[in-house]
């Protein structure tokens, strides 16, 4: 049994350090090794004890974290792998519910499945680990060596717009030039899922921007400038965004007074999807006005957490094109590259930070 390098918590005590453990890796399907490992707020809310529902594996006193990667096919015993091979492994495990059983964990209706660095499963951040085919994306461009790591952030982004042109069907949603050109996104916060929810968004082809109540750092100005995405400080300027109103409102902050403030200005039949997720923001209020409102506009209000298998394969569908439009303007998204000893990262997040990773090669 080969010793390897880790990262791991105790979930959900939280913590952070790296461990050599012990993995059996005599049997498997794909052997794997991770190229890069995002780390993100869940990373971060398990590492601080603030994300309750992480727990460990079974039987074991720790949880290796990660779901973020771009990982390289060390051996592979399946023909539709091979060693050298690009891949991304995806983060929830079914369950036996229906929705389970049908490739559609993201929509877990008994909560009984697993995901990898965060609820009953080890993650990602591990020098080698084992992996069945059915769970590994390819990622046929090997120039995606870096900004692959975006794939599962993005992934969350696609599944969102399913939820979004699901919803958006009761009436007709577009203008009269058949296009959704004339409506509005505006997306709360500035981190890497709002960027990449705006990218998305600016390429269905709607007016977008990030919005955030304070101002950039030139260096985050500028990747968001270099990729001509709009962002508007609503504390300087609370007239923006958007003075037509708000088509979809798309939040990734989990503040309640932010999400609320904003929800009064969606337009009729529009929809609001919560994504972003924190526990420790405080209280906002919710009024009878607000129900009104929302009923009297038919506004939908829509959660949206994780997402499919065919949902990482579109985001890598965009990554590649994305790339290949933006090259390094699109490789700056990736702010930082730590290795695996500097654990100070799941601490506290960096200056200047869009997406840090863990460079394991
Ligand atoms: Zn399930």
């Amino acid at each position: 049994m080969p010793s390897i390098k880790a990262i791991v918590t105790n979930a959900p005590d939280g913590g952070v350090s790296v461990k050599t453990i012990n993995t059996d890796i005599s049997s498997y399907k794909v052997l794997i090794s991770p190229i890069y490992t995002g780390v993100c707020g869940t990373d971060r809310g398990i590492v601080s004890s603030s994300l309750k529902f992480a727990y460990n594996p079974e039987g074991s006193d720790y949880l290796v974290l990660g779901h973020e990667s771009i990982c390289e096919v060390v051996d592979s015993k399946v023909p539709e792998f091979k060693a050298g091979d690009l891949v991304v492994p995806v983060v929830r495990r079914p369950g036996d519910c229906v929705n389970c059983k049908i490739g559609r964990q993201d929509n877990c209706s008994d909560g009984k499945k697993h995901e990898a660095g965060i609820t009953g499963m080890h993650g990602f951040m591990q020098e080698i680990f084992t992996e069945d085919p059915e769970f590994l994306v390819k990622v046929e461009d090997k120039t995606l060596k870096e900004v692959g790591v975006l794939t599962e952030p993005l992934k969350n982004v696609l599944k969102a717009f399913e939820v979004f042109e699901t919803v958006s069907k009761r009436a007709v949603f577009h203008g009269e030039d058949s296009t959704v050109l004339d409506k509005n996104v505006v997306v709360i916060g500035t981190g890497c899922e709002a960027f990449l929810y705006t990218m998305m968004a600016r390429e269905l082809g709607f007016r977008s921007m990030m919005i955030n109540r304070h101002p950039l750092s030139h260096k985050i100005e500028k990747i968001f400038d270099d990729l001509g995405l709009r962002f508007v400080n609503y504390a300087e300027d609370p007239d923006e965004p958007f003075s037509s109103g708000i088509d979809l409102l798309i939040d990734t902050s989990g503040d309640p007074t932010t999400v609320f403030n904003f929800l009064r200005k969606v337009n009729y039949n529009g929809v609001v999807i919560l994504f972003g997720t924190n526990g420790r923001a405080p209280d906002g209020s919710f009024t009878g006005a607000d129900i009104d409102y929302v009923v009297e506009r038919n506004i939908t209000i829509a959660g949206s957490v994780d997402a499919a298998k065919k949902h990482y394969l579109q985001a890598i569908e965009y990554l590649t094109k994305w790339h290949c439009s933006y090259g390094e303007k699109l490789e700056n998204v990736i702010t930082a590259k730590f290795p695996p000893e500097n654990t100070a990262i799941f601490t506290s997040k960096q200056k200047d930070e869009l997406k840090s990773v863990i460079e394991w090669k």
